[in-house]
């Protein structure tokens, strides 16, 4: 029996908490923890397993003894060999010959029979798993129920610790290895599809380094720059921001105000500019003088009082990441991020994001959080950037520059994909180019099988979907979402500016009719000037709750539509309607804008048709009753299941869960559809499930004869119309009703298919 030394042991590893707060090798922390444990236990060999979270996986990060050429190809899952068990089991687990137990994993080459001797305990952190402990020796040399104590105790004393090494080390000091372990995983990967189409271009991805480490490489990098070359640059970065602000200008008018107006108000500053000047005149290299001045103005910023002033600090982070890439541009040593033709990757994007991404002519983007139903999501679909959501966060590893390819209208991702692949990918994309393009389709109408008439509607986010719009024939705007030039503005649009944007919409579509949405901002559309920290913003303090407490904004944007609409085919909608009084209130409003307009005898639409959106469970229960006060009803699908079913539309984490086919949600359309026949109030759908074929068979079935989707999709929701018979859809629907659960449902809606084809 080997006699050790416990109670210095445990001593030891409180140094070794100690060094982790001063070291700044913080990758050594975990070699020097075996070493440690080794020595003090009398063991040849000592591993620490961490577990990664994502793979599901625990891998050796260091360890004594074994043939370290070999131990990166352990990997277990949990329950998988002794380790995995400990980790699965959260228990010790020590065995005289673990070569013997039928759960020992053999590893070629990694000599570990020969420490037969075998003690291993798992590592957590609160409820968190974060690793396995192991010791082993040769087999005469057995552990005592002491040694396990002993290791329980080291254990648990070194969570922390590992917990925080694991969380630095996924800081990026891994990032070598993993790229190939990703690229090696995944070639092809299936997500969920937020902006259909077809695009090729080379990975950039968002690591979201915070500043400090962005600018790292710039600082060690050994390049010399003269104040000339600081000139250049910033002419350089001053050219492009005027050029995007430019472009975003003419392409995207309604959302345009302000995208890159403070960086360049930074560049004409000039006491920041001369600051830099004179530090390199000084005898600073002109990265730092640079970097020196930026993060004066950034610590300047972040202790303002005022939120819209600390947030000026991004834009000063965005401008300095563009000035010093253009310093560099010349030399090579640093790699450019070049957007134009990328594919983004990142764990989540903001809508300003998106459009500072489209107005540098991103290819597509993948994001690993979010649900397909999310405003980004929405926005990537009126910018037309493909976009797919897959939550596997390793892609964040992938190493930039390597060939992405999306299939937007499968989900599908490339990785790095082989020539025919994209030869085949070409076809396709001609293909349904070919689709979008055939005006004979597109312009006959929208009738079933049987001569339905079926109106296909648009939802409009965008000044620039209108093109879309009348490119696709649409029957109207069932859906158009003002909040977006709220969105990206600085401050709430004034009424002329609203008018403006309104009234650009109402001329471009010509006599169709238009249903405005009033502001539907709250949940994942957070205005930057108008914050309210909430818990749960989907259930908070939005959309036509803000508007009703603030009439003052909510005056100016019903006047701004009124005045736009003139002489046009209107329509206002209120969204998250809960109540009959919520909707009465807003309804006064609108009266109210309607006299003070006729007063000041400013032209307008005096009798715009009135309705809400359906996306509140409580306001089912209170249809029959706010039917007589309004022309039509639109159901708003994508608030509507996320609150039926309690599920975040957002979630990519739930969006199992997200099944619009759930008998809840189908029953609960039956019986808008049903109340709105009886009490004979126009009524149609505006949430994505409009745009999937294969509920319109339901939808159809239950009476629902209009139907606002994004332009993109009327083609292909034209198509599966017209090959739908109208008894049939009932005869499914009335079937899918009667049933309780989503298996059952899906069973029959697959069989359906199956009858068809
Ligand atoms: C909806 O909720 O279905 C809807 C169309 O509105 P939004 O997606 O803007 O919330
Ligand atoms: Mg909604």
């Amino acid at each position: 029996m080997i006699k050790t030394d416990h109670l210095k042991m445990l001593c030891d590893i409180g140094e070794i908490n100690q060094l982790f707060s001063s070291t700044k090798d913080i990758a050594s922390i975990p070699q020097t923890i075996v070493n440690m444990v080794a020595e003090h236990m009398h063991t040849a060999v000592c591993s620490i397993y961490f577990f990664d979270e994502q793979t599901q996986e625990l891998y050796i990060k260091a360890n004594k003894g074994l043939q370290q050429e070999t131990i990166t190809q352990v990997r277990l899952k949990k329950g998988e060999g002794l380790v995995g068990k400990a980790l699965a089991e959260l228990r010790p687990i020590c065995l005289k010959e673990a070569s013997k137990s039928p759960d020992f994993k053999f590893f070629p080459n990694l000599m570990e029979e020969l420490y037969d001797s075998f003690l291993a305990v798992p590592i957590c952190h609160g409820l968190q798993r974060i690793g396995v402990l192991v010791i082993q020796r040769e087999k005469k040399y057995p552990f005592s129920e002491q040694d396990t104590a002993a290791l329980k105790v080291i254990a648990s004393q070194l969570a922390t610790l590992v917990s925080q090494v694991m969380l630095f080390s996924s800081l990026g000091e891994q990032s070598e290895p993993t790229d190939k372990t990703i690229l090696k995983k995944h070639k092809f990967l299936k997500g969920k599809i937020a902006s259909s189409g077809f695009t090729i271009g080379k990975a950039l991805v968002q690591r979201n380094e915070p500043f400090h480490i962005h600018i790292k490489k710039y600082l060690q990098n050994s390049a010399v720059f003269s104040i000339n070359d600081f000139e250049k640059a910033l002419s350089v970065t001053q050219k492009q921001l005027e050029k995007l602000q430019q472009r975003i200008e003419e392409t995207l008018a309604d959302v345009a105000s302000l995208i890159f107006t403070a960086h360049l108000l930074m560049l004409k500053d000039l006491t920041f500019t001369n600051k830099i000047r004179s530090l390199i005149n000084e005898g600073l290299n002109a990265p730092q003088a640079i970097i020196s001045v930026g993060k004066e103005y950034m610590d300047l910023f972040a202790s303002s009082e005022n939120r819209l002033i600390q947030e000026k600090k991004q834009d000063i982070e965005d401008l300095l990441r563009r000035i010093l890439a253009n310093l560099f541009r010349e030399t090579a040593h640093v790699k450019r991020e070049e957007l134009k033709d990328a594919v983004i990757i990142a764990r989540e994007l903001y809508p300003s994001d998106i459009l500072k991404m489209s107005s540098e002519k991103v290819n597509g983007i993948i994001l690993i959080s979010g649900g397909v139903t999310s405003h980004v999501s929405i926005l990537a679909r009126s910018l037309h950037i493909p976009t797919i959501i897959i939550d596997k966060e390793d892609l964040l590893h992938l190493p930039d520059g390597i060939t992405i390819l999306i299939d937007g209208e499968l989900g599908n991702v490339y990785i790095d994909p082989s020539d025919n692949t994209v030869e085949q990918f070409e076809k396709q994309k001609i293909l349904h180019e070919n689709i979008l393009k055939n005006k004979d389709l597109l312009s006959s109408p929208n009738k079933t099988l049987d001569g339905k008439k079926i109106r296909l509607l648009s939802n409009i986010n965008l000044l620039s979907d209108v093109a879309s719009a009348n490119e696709s024939f649409t029957d109207g705007i069932g859906l158009y979402r003002t909040e977006f030039p709220f969105l990206i503005r600085n401050n709430f649009p004034s009424e002329e500016e609203q008018f403006f944007i309104y009234k650009k919409l109402v001329d471009g579509m010509k006599d169709k009719p238009i249903t405005f949405r009033t502001l539907d901002i709250g949940g994942d559309k957070l205005l930057s000037y108008y914050t309210i920290r909430e818990q749960n913003p989907f259930l908070g303090f939005r959309s036509i709750r803000f508007s009703l407490q603030h009439k003052d904004v909510f005056t100016q944007q019903i006047r701004a539509i009124l005045r736009a609409g003139h002489n046009a085919d209107i329509r206002i909608m209120f969204p998250m309607i809960s109540s009959l009084d919520e909707f009465i209130d807003a309804r006064n409003v609108l009266d109210d804008c309607l006299s003070q307009l006729k007063t000041e005898e400013i032209p307008h639409n005096a009798k715009p048709k009135i309705g809400i959106m359906i996306e509140i469970p409580s306001i089912i229960e209170l249809l029959e009753d706010i039917a007589d006060y309004v022309d039509f009803f639109s159901i708003g699908t994508n608030d509507l299941i996320q609150f039926l079913l309690a599920v975040d539309r957002t979630n990519e984490k739930v969006a199992s869960f997200y099944n619009p086919l759930r008998p809840a949600v189908l029953r609960a359309l039956n019986k808008i559809a049903a109340i709105a026949k009886k009490h004979k109030v126009e009524v149609s759908l505006c949430g994505d499930m409009a745009h999937e074929g294969k509920y319109i068979p339901f939808l159809i079935g239950i009476g629902i004869t209009a139907l606002s989707v994004d332009p993109i999709f009327i083609p292909k929701i034209k198509q599966t119309i017209a090959a739908i018979k109208t008894k049939e859809a009932e005869i499914l629907a009335k079937k899918m009703i009667k049933k309780n659960s989503l298996t059952a449902i899906t069973e029959l809606l697959v069989s359906f298919y199956k009858e068809r084809t």
